[in-house]
């Protein structure tokens, strides 16, 4: 049997003619970058997310990008993050000339440790970025409270957490400014890349909005300088179709992470795996389905062999990636993510899996630990 790690086209089977039907109307409009189709797609997610405002741009990495650069992170600032993500946060730091500070996570939720962020303020501080990493939302209320404190404006990295909540809010609808990706292994994911910057603050909306056309509310007229970073109408009219079906693909990967659960206890795996943990607090939405295994590489290995996709979400901490060097991060400075990074292995979740297949994962599993 085959399982990959994720299989987008028996998604695109499913909502096949409805895309192709929302393309077309797009090649027969000819408008293909921002436009009327932008405006409804931004409309909608905000109204999912819960924010006032949503600026659809080019990508993940584009929407952090732009939101630092719309609270003011410039050459010389530092902001605080956490090293267990995807590149793109720490990355869109240092683009800006600004340094990435890098607080440890929680070992069971993989999220930022609220508990390391205030002795990393400075006065140099201009931002937070916690990242609601695999699709669970970080421990928001923590964090905004030092924040708070601390007069220090957080963007939330919500690239892996469209529909993921905390306490009834929504990832994206906490901080001054969400940041989504569109990628197509996002939750929502276009066909190409594409990034979305939420808020309810209407300035910060207006900045975002006129940095991703070069600075400009007035075309030729340059207020700010800003980028190219727009999202095409191509993307947002399918999108747009897309999120039609986003909360029965977000239940269907919940559904999944609890059959993975109890296949995962009938199988007496416990004491080789460690299953993700979501806080009562939180809504998980399972981008990810991240487990932590003995004999890690070998079980990857082994899981191949049998068909079986699997990835490292994510082999190396930021802190310790070379382009960092310079920072002056030593192995042992942050010990969670360094373990996690040793032991994580993440495994197919995606919304169209049979049960036939997750039994399977499971199965070869455990044949993998009964022969090891
Ligand atoms: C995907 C992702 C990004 C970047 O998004 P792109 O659209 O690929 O630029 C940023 N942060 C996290 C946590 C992500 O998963």
């Amino acid at each position: 049997m085959k399982v990959p790690l994720l299989d987008l086209r028996a998604q695109y089977r499913q909502i096949r003619a409805e895309v192709m039907a929302a393309i077309e109307a797009v090649c027969e409009e000819q408008g293909f970058v921002l436009g009327p189709r932008v405006i409804e797609l931004e409309q909608a997610l905000a109204r999912y997310v819960g924010t006032a405002h949503a600026t659809g741009v080019a990508s993940g990495s584009d929407a952090l990008l732009l939101a630092l650069m719309a609270v003011g992170v410039g050459g010389g600032d530092e902001v605080i993050t956490v090293p267990y993500t995807f590149f793109a946060t720490a990355g869109s730091i240092s683009r800006l000339g600004a340094k990435p500070v890098f607080v440890d996570i929680v070992p069971h939720t993989y999220n930022m440790d609220p508990s390391g962020i205030e002795k990393n303020i400075t006065a140099r501080t201009k931002a937070i970025i916690p990242v609601h990493l695999f699709g669970q939302c970080a421990a928001m209320e923590d964090i905004l409270e030092i924040a708070k404190r601390r007069k220090v404006p957080v963007i939330e990295d919500a690239c892996q957490a469209i529909g993921a909540a905390r306490r009834g809010v929504r990832a994206g609808a906490f901080g001054d400014a969400g940041c989504f990706s569109f990628f197509p292994s996002k939750n929502l994911g276009g066909f190409g890349d594409g990034g979305l910057v939420t808020t309810n603050d209407p300035n910060l909306n207006e900045a975002v909005a006129m940095l991703r056309v070069h600075g400009s509310r007035v075309r030729y007229v340059h207020e700010l300088v800003g980028a190219n970073s727009r999202l095409d109408a191509l993307q947002a009219a399918i999108l747009r179709v897309k999120l039609n079906y986003l909360d029965q693909w977000t239940e269907a990967r919940r559904r999944n992470a609890g059959r993975y659960e109890q296949l995962f206890k009938q199988a007496n795996l416990l004491d080789r795996v460690v299953l993700p943990k979501t806080e009562t607090d939180n809504v998980h939405v399972f981008n990810q389905f991240t487990i932590r295994a003995k004999q890690r590489d070998d079980l990857r290995t082994y899981l191949k062999e049998k068909g079986i996709g699997t990835e490292i979400y994510y082999p190396v901490p930021l802190h310790l990636q070379s382009c960092y060097r310079e920072l002056g991060y030593q192995k042992g400075d942050l010990p969670v993510s360094e373990r996690a990074a040793e032991e994580v292995l993440s495994i197919p979740v995606y919304a169209e899996l049979t049960d036939d297949q997750l039994v399977y994962v499971v199965d070869q599993i455990s044949s993998y630990y009964r022969a090891h």
